[in-house]
């Protein structure tokens, strides 16, 4: 059997996969109504939308399939993302890469194979439309191009979700998106004992920047120091633009210790960084309000309220600093 090769732009594919924030999430119709129509228009069985994780294949959508994900050393969709074109495998059996693949030699006993790979702006390619049958098969040119139109569509879908979830100048997920992840967190941390920490991290003097240099360098500021942000966290956490200058950051299976050194240490970074922009260079330094989760809080407006009293705090106590509250 031969293992899908890793692509050459792995870390930023992977980077972007999670951007779209789509992995186990819940079923939704459109991506439902999709796979239904691809298994009617190449008359299979099988059809899934399947993401390509680090370690994994996780399915979006399926229609003839009770597994939600199969690991990626044996995923078909592992090769399908290798390349721009349809990857078709007409009869796996009689494939040397596949005929040993125990999604050929045992359930769902796959034969044809047809993925169209889903390249998002960029071109990273994060997973496929896929229809798969049981018996050996060709597909018909007119069958490809329609499997091909609705992987467009897919990938479209995947784009007005990512562009809903997110905020429009700096690409953090928007405020409505902290009620749904807090909600997640909340119930993941109740499940399996463990804790999360909540931080709001709001730019000092930021109205002075405004003033002195325009509202122009003020955005390029909020976007540069997302990304500073951004890029200091692990991708299980999640950054917001909860309004204007203030940014909301949940650490994932994070105590307070942890959490506290990395606030320090983002902090530490923002206030060390030139940003430049429109031939300046701006410096600011930013305040944090931190709190953890308490096991049996059922609500986040707890955590919300401590977090904003702990950042007042942190602007009376001279700026710059984290405060835990
Ligand atoms: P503090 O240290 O107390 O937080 O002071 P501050 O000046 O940062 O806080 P204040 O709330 O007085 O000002 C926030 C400023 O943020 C005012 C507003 O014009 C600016 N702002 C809000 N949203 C945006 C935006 O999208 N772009 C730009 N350029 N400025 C924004
Ligand atoms: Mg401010
Ligand atoms: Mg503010």
């Amino acid at each position: 059997m031969l293992k899908p090769k890793i692509p050459s732009d792995e870390p930023s594919r992977i980077r972007t996969l999670h951007r779209y924030n789509v992995l186990d999430t819940a079923q939704e119709e459109i991506f439902d109504r999709i796979t239904r129509i691809a298994s009617v228009v190449a008359g299979v069985p099988i059809s899934l939308v399947s993401l390509i994780d680090e370690e994994r294949q996780w399915f979006k959508s399926r229609v003839g399939l009770d597994a939600s994900e199969t690991p990626r050393d044996i995923s078909f969709c592992g090769h399908a993302i290798l390349g721009d074109e349809p990857f078709i495998v007409p009869d796996a059996a009689k494939d040397h890469r596949f005929s040993d693949n125990p999604l050929v030699t045992d359930g769902p006993a796959i034969r044809l194979y047809a993925g169209m790979p889903l390249t998002v702006a960029g071109g990273a390619r994060l997973g496929t439309l896929c229809v798969i049958d049981t018996v050996p098969r060709q597909l018909s040119e007119t069958q490809v191009t329609a499997l091909r139109d609705l992987a467009a569509i897919t990938v479209h879908q995947l784009e007005l979700r990512r562009v809903a979830m997110s905020d429009f100048l700096t690409g953090a997920f928007n405020r409505q998106m902290l009620g749904q992840i807090s909600k997640m967190e909340i119930s993941r941390a109740q499940r399996h004992q463990e804790y999360f920490s909540f931080a709001v991290l709001d730019l000092d003097h930021f109205k002075q920047v405004n003033d002195n240099f325009g509202h122009a360098v003020g955005d390029a500021v909020l976007v540069q120091i997302s990304g500073l942000c951004k890029g200091m966290l692990r991708h299980e956490d999640s950054f917001f633009r909860l309004g204007g200058e203030e940014f909301g950051i949940l650490l994932a299976n994070t105590g307070l210790q942890a959490a506290l050194r990395t606030m320090e240490r983002i902090l530490r970074k923002i206030e060390g960084t030139r940003i430049e922009a429109d031939g300046l260079a701006v410096s600011i330094t930013a305040s944090i309000g931190l709190t953890e989760y308490w096991p049996g809080e059922e609500s986040f407006d707890d955590i919300m309220r401590r977090a904003d009293a702990a950042l007042y705090e942190a602007k009376g106590a001279g700026r710059n600093v984290v405060i835990v509250g």
